[in-house]
């Protein structure tokens, strides 16, 4: 996949470390931005983090962030375009996708959201339990007061997007070693000034991180907050079902945990338990490539009951695969993305809380800007590296907020809702006398599968 033949150069404009869906989007954006002097640096092999496991659902509701359903329209759009442009598919298919309401306040929730998302250009319509049942009719669907169903959307092969980029990115004259893990950074001045391989010292420009799970530590070495951590996610696949409609969309239920799709003749069910699981809070294994985690069967097992009761044909099959892989969530639901406020020209662009497939493509162009305008083009509040805090960093912290990070995920969201978890990690000055008087003390609430309120 790489072009490790080739020396690698003493110097590069970009050099991006990671290639997984995000450092393969962003070489693939500078590349067709004019920016030749690309160099990406993998440590083993493009997809081997976290991307080559994904569930590559391809959803664009969701998301109360004009910036976000914006760039997952993108991503959608260009995961269609892809094989067209470099003869390599993403493997996306439209097969659609609902969105389940099974009680009142889901239903106002994700009206909300449809109204939003529509106003965004996605094309999201509310059916019925029986049009629900049409298109899913392996579903029980009694009980659900309503859907909200994108045609438009559906599922994409992670690992084909992924390499498909890496190929777009190479036409365009952007360098991919592989084999080639980022032992250090350089710098000078307050500025990045390269990185060390075990080939040597490569200076460069601009240095982006794109790391995954492992975008901490790195950033650790080189002085830079980037407080994300790796968590236990689940999905299984069933054994083949006789006759199953191929074409069937993805139909996700967050009251029952989970989401349902067609695989390899069975069903795959994703989950998002309300309480998660970290995953390596002090170090992530440098040499964890392609890896599984081993599942906690003893404290999924009420979830995946409760997801499975949703499409009860599950419940009288064999599970071919019950799979837990690492994925990096942070304090907020937001990515962790921009200019190291304490490194100059050193970029970064992880945390994906889970949506790094849909979102990778925009965060790449929007990534690309950034680099080479100075500028990301579009609203990042919620988004940015700045907003986030060294006291995030520490394993306590990580501790307990990871457990709500993924959890926040399938649960309702009400307007003012703060995390519950890690509360009082930092006070101010004024926080006792502020709290004697009646003081009430709120984050900023995050909504659905990675969307934002406030970016
Ligand atoms: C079970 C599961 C299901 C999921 N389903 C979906 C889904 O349906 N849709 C969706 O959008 N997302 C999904 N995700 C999330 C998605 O997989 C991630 O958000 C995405 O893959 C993150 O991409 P990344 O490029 O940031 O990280 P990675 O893919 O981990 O890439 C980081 C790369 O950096 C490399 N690296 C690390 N350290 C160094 C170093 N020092 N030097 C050089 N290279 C280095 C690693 O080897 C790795 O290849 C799912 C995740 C899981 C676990």
């Amino acid at each position: 996949m790489g072009n490790n033949d080739a020396n690698l150069p003493k110097h590069a404009n970009v050099v991006i470390i990671g290639g997984g869906i995000i450092g393969c989007s962003i070489a693939y954006h500078l590349g067709h931005m004019g920016c030749k002097d690309v160099v990406l640096l993998e440590r083993d092999e493009l997809t081997s983090g976290t991307t080559w496991h994904a569930a590559g659902l391809m959803v664009t509701f969701g998301s109360l962030s004009e910036t976000s359903t914006e760039m997952r329209i993108y991503g959608r759009d260009l995961y269609s375009k892809l094989e067209a442009e470099t003869g390599l598919t993403s493997g996306f298919t439209p097969i659609g996708f609902i969105e389940a309401a099974s009680n009142r306040d889901r239903l106002e929730e994700y009206r909300r959201v449809a109204a939003f998302n529509r106003y965004c250009g996605v094309d999201v319509n509310e059916i019925g339990p029986d049009d629900i049942k049409k298109l899913f009719p392996l579903a029980r669907t009694e009980d659900l007061m309503a859907g909200f169903y994108v045609k438009e959307d559906g599922r994409v092969n992670p690992v084909d997007g992924t390499v498909a980029l890496a190929k777009g990115a190479r036409n365009q004259g952007v360098s991919i070693f592989e084999k080639t893990p980022v032992k250090g950074i350089t710098k000078k001045n307050g500025r990045v000034t390269g990185v060390i391989t075990e080939q040597g010292e490569m200076t460069a420009d601009v240095v982006v991180n794109c790391a995954g799970m492992w975008a901490r530590q790195l950033g650790d070495a080189a002085g830079v907050n980037i407080p994300n951590q790796s968590t236990e996610h689940y999905y299984l696949i069933t054994e083949e079902i006789d006759d199953i409609p191929k074409n069937m969309p993805v139909l996700e239920d967050p009251s029952h945990y989970g989401y349902y799709r067609e695989e390899v003749g069975g069903l795959m069910i994703g989950l998002f338990e309300p309480k998660c699981a970290p995953w390596k809070l002090k170090t992530v294994p440098e040499t964890f490539s392609f890896g599984e985690i081993e599942p906690d069967w003893d404290r999924m097992g009420p979830f995946l009951e409760k997801a499975m009761a949703r499409v009860p044909i599950t419940r009288e099959l064999g599970i071919k695969k019950f799979f837990c892989g690492p994925e990096s969530f942070t304090a907020d639901l937001g990515p962790i993305i921009g200019e190291a406020p304490e490194l100059k020209n050193y970029f970064v662009c992880a945390g994906l809380n889970s949506i790094g497939i849909i979102m990778g493509p925009g965060l790449g162009r929007m990534m690309a800007h950034w680099i080479m305008d100075g500028d990301p083009g579009v609203d990042i509040t919620g988004f940015n590296i700045d907003r986030l805090h060294t006291y995030q960093n520490n394993v306590d912290y990580r501790a307990h907020r990871t457990v709500e990070s993924l959890g926040k995920v399938y649960k309702c969201h009400y307007p003012f809702q703060s995390m519950e978890t890690a509360r009082g990690a930092k006070k101010s000055a004024i926080y006792d006398r502020l709290k004697d008087r009646g003081g009430i003390f709120q984050g900023c609430q995050r909504l659905g599968r990675g969307g934002l309120v406030c970016a």
